[in-house]
């Protein structure tokens, strides 16, 4: 019997349509334990009480004689075991789903259907049709394994056909009982089966939908971190970690229009390193790269964390610092040139320094946009340069 063809560990075994995998069996029963446990428990205190409901019953066909005070010693004593069973699987509920204790409470509740007829022979048939209704309650109402259940069954069907041996019944008697008691039997073996099967390949339907599930959650979140880091470097300048200059102008913006709503200060600067060119001459451009990177670090440090440094291009950088006026801004970029100053890259054991130049300039409220500005700071740079680099130029106010 196989649920899903494609997979193998999924296949039912026949007779008890358990899976043949105990490990899959072992996580079905554990999903439906909480069900197994509330029905199983509703059964038994059913059963208990329907076993009490028939003490007037006895009473009536055999007043009170030895034998009324011997099944109904049955009875309670087997009631008694019922209630103490549905209250253990409570606080066990591995009893349930492992079937034993349900089975081996059914077997001993047996004794009471074969001293019947010994009683009062009139109750043999009685006590036959209450066993076939037990039989097939057994098999549609507690939940059990399948196997165990049959062997509930078989037992019941073996101690009868003792008695009747033992009582000397015709051979044609015994078959007649045993095919009686076989037909509600196997009526109710085949409709546990359905319900078994059934119950299986709901939860092998549930474990792959889950597993889509799980896959599909992956995905997504695979594909989440694909699109940060897709947004992450498409901000980024690959050599150098700062801000490109999609990023370092939307901050700008960003901060122009808050300078403008809260008239605070905002100072925008370029940094150009100085002779870079030489560097890159003399020791290669992949060494220039490495001098470029080292640069941008040591910019970055003497910076607060609203600070913003950008890679404007080549060796030439941006460098917007909120809430600062130019005169606060002069101060920071002049900490930054002094530690470009002091601070070299060592090559084969010989320092590479590299100085910058810097200009500065405060943006106005009426500035339209960042081009206005790095016009301005830009003239400051050349004027820096020309002056002799290594030094902090300031735009001209005006
Ligand atoms: P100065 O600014 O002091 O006038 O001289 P400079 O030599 O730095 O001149 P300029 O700014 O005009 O030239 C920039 C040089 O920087 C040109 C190029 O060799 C180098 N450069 C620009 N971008 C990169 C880069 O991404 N990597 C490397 N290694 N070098 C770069
Ligand atoms: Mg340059
Ligand atoms: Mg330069």
């Amino acid at each position: 019997m196989t649920i899903n063809a494609a997979n193998d560990s999924h296949q039912l075994l026949f007779w008890s349509a358990e899976f043949k995998d105990p490990a899959i069996e072992q996580a079905y029963q554990l999903h439906v334990q909480p069900d197994t446990v509330r029905f199983l428990r509703i059964s038994l205190f059913v059963w208990a009480g329907l076993l009490l409901f028939f003490v007037p019953a006895d009473l009536a066909f055999l007043a009170l004689s030895e034998g009324f005070f011997v099944i109904a010693g049955l009875r309670v004593t087997h009631a008694a075991l019922l209630v103490w069973l549905a209250r253990q699987v409570s606080r066990r509920p591995d009893w349930a789903s492992n079937g034993w204790p349900v089975t081996i409470i059914a077997l001993l509740g047996y004794p009471m259907y074969l001293v019947y007829p010994s009683y009062d022979p009139e109750l043999a048939t009685v006590s036959l049709g209450v066993m076939m209704l037990m039989f097939l309650s057994m098999y549609v109402f507690i939940p059990n394994r399948l196997m165990l259940t049959n062997l509930i069954a078989l037992v019941g069907i073996v101690g009868v056909v003792t008695g009747l041996v033992l009582l000397d019944v015709p051979v044609t008697g015994i078959v007649l009982t045993i095919l009686t008691l076989c037909w509600p039997a196997m009526l109710g073996y085949v409709a546990a089966q359905r319900v078994n099967i059934g119950s299986r390949r709901s939860f092998v339907l549930l474990q792959q939908a889950a597993s889509v599930n799980l896959i599909l959650e992956q995905e997504i979140s695979r594909r989440k971190e694909l699109e940060e880091e897709l947004n992450r470097q498409a901000l980024i300048d690959p050599l150098t970690g700062l801000s490109n200059r999609r990023h370092y102008e939307m901050l700008f913006e960003r901060e122009h229009d808050r300078c403008r709503r809260h008239d605070s200060a905002l100072t925008l600067g370029m940094i150009d390193l100085d002779h870079f060119k030489r560097i890159n001459d003399t020791y290669g451009h992949d060494f220039g790269d490495q001098v470029l990177k080292f640069m941008a670090e040591i910019l970055q440090q003497p910076l607060r964390h609203s600070d913003i440094l950008g890679r404007f291009g080549g060796e030439e950088f941006i460098l917007i610092l909120p809430d600062t006026d130019i005169a606060q801004a002069q101060a920071v970029a002049e900490r930054m040139r002094l530690s470009l100053e002091q601070d070299a890259v060592i090559r084969n054991g010989n320092a590479v320094k590299v100085t910058a130049t810097f200009a500065l300039t405060q943006v106005r409220a009426e500035d339209a946009d960042i081009q206005e500005c790095i016009r301005r700071a830009d003239q400051a740079l050349y004027e820096g340069k020309r002056a002799g680099r290594n030094r902090v130029a300031l735009a001209d106010a005006a």
